[in-house]
């Protein structure tokens, strides 16, 4: 067995762009003194975001889950809105906080998204829209999902980890009615802290804007309640240098988990997420499912061994929203509706996936698997 690891490998590292091209950008503002509402740098980065994202318009926000609840206020949910309980924390939440009960959807265990064929049983006379999540940057079968429009539900896609995805060519923001991203430091693309709502909607865009900033139409007019939600203008240029490194990033990305796909297809009882050809991924992750009756281990022998040996792997997405004290009570959290989301919870488990990752680390790391099956 190789010998333990001298740094710690942690599950992600953000990238990082040009300190000398951010420097020149801080030199802007310290210029223009300048440093927030709706400045040169937001209002370039908002441009090249629409652009990258191949839809019409794009409103930076100072994180994602804003965006994301600003999102809800715009599109009127309330009542009941059906999501998936296999996701990041935010997205219950903002529904929580904004006075609506989220009621959760089992999985399909292949992609680990929401199952668009067990939506439907869910509807009641109080449901306003579904909250699907691109989960690990994977598409959902949006197809299926944007029909629910028909049925007068409002879709708004948590994109959050999404950044760059196509499917067929199409961004993934074109779907639903509204989409948000992330920008936080672990996902890849990052302003430190950030994120957007896109939409192909003038006037939604409007009234976005309108509501991240306290509902100013002009200087001396308000003409709507409205928060805080701006992005200001260093994260602005942190994302406009970031931009430019984009996609050499993630091609790096690319050919790692390529790499990590050749040695743990080797493996059995490991699998990664499944893939489709039609889709132009972003490698923001690197999940596997790991079955303990054919590999032998369990997830959490894994985690340890892995940890033991300073490979610090995440268990994303264990506990499941539906299993948190503040939700467990709900009638849709009971196991019995969920059991793909809870079997995967419990064997899931994302290895490390970044641009400055090695080779020689992926093997090492594959190789403490391996050791390990029995
Ligand atoms: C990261 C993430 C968020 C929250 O975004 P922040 O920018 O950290 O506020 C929301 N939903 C999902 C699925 C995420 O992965």
């Amino acid at each position: 067995m190789t010998k333990p690891l001298k740094e710690p490998i942690y599950v992600s590292q953000p990238s990082l762009p040009n300190l000398n091209r951010v420097i020149t950008g801080l030199g802007d503002l310290w210029e223009s003194y300048i440093l927030t509402n709706s400045g040169k740098k937001h209002r370039e980065l908002e441009r090249l975001i629409s652009k990258k994202l191949k839809v019409d318009y794009c409103s930076l926000f100072c994180n994602g889950t804003l965006a994301l609840q600003t999102a809800i206020h715009i599109l009127g949910l309330e009542g009941e809105v059906i999501t998936t309980p296999f996701t990041f924390a935010a997205t219950p939440h903002v529904l929580t906080i904004s006075g609506i009960t989220p009621v959760f959807c089992d999985i399909e265990p292949e992609t680990c998204n929401i199952d668009p064929f067990k939506i439907e049983e869910l509807i009641t006379e109080k449901t306003t829209g579904i909250l699907p999540v691109h989960t690990y940057g994977n598409p959902c079968d949006v197809i299926t999902i944007d029909e629910y429009r028909n049925k007068g539900l409002k879709i708004l896609y948590d994109a959050a980890p999404c950044f760059g995805v196509e499917r067929n060519e199409i961004g993934i923001g074109n779907f639903g009615d509204l989409s948000i991203f992330s920008f936080h430091a672990t996902k890849v693309f990052n302003t430190f802290e950030g994120g957007c709502i896109v939409t192909n909607d003038k006037e939604l865009k409007k009234k976005i804007d309108l509501f991240k900033n306290f509902g100013y139409s002009s200087p001396e007019k308000v003409v709507c309640p409205g928060i805080n939600g701006k992005m200001n203008e260093f994260q602005a240029i942190i994302g406009i240098e970031n931009l430019r490194i984009f996609d050499i990033e993630i091609e790096k990305r690319k050919l790692l988990f390529k790499h990590y796909e050749e040695q743990l297809s080797l493996i059995e009882g490991i699998r990664i997420i499944k893939t489709f050809k039609t889709v132009k991924y972003n490698y923001a992750y690197l999940p596997i499912v790991i079955d303990e009756k054919k590999f032998g281990v369990n997830r959490n022998k894994l985690y340890k061994k892995l940890k033991d040996n300073n490979v610090f792997t995440r268990k994303y997405f264990y506990p499941l929203c539906s299993n948190y004290i503040c939700y467990k009570e709900l009638p849709s959290a009971d196991h019995k509706n969920l059991k793909n989301a809870n079997w995967i919870a419990d064997r899931v488990l994302c290895l490390p996936l970044y641009s400055n990752l090695s080779e020689n680390v992926i093997d090492y790391i594959c190789e403490i698997i391996n050791s390990l099956r029995k």
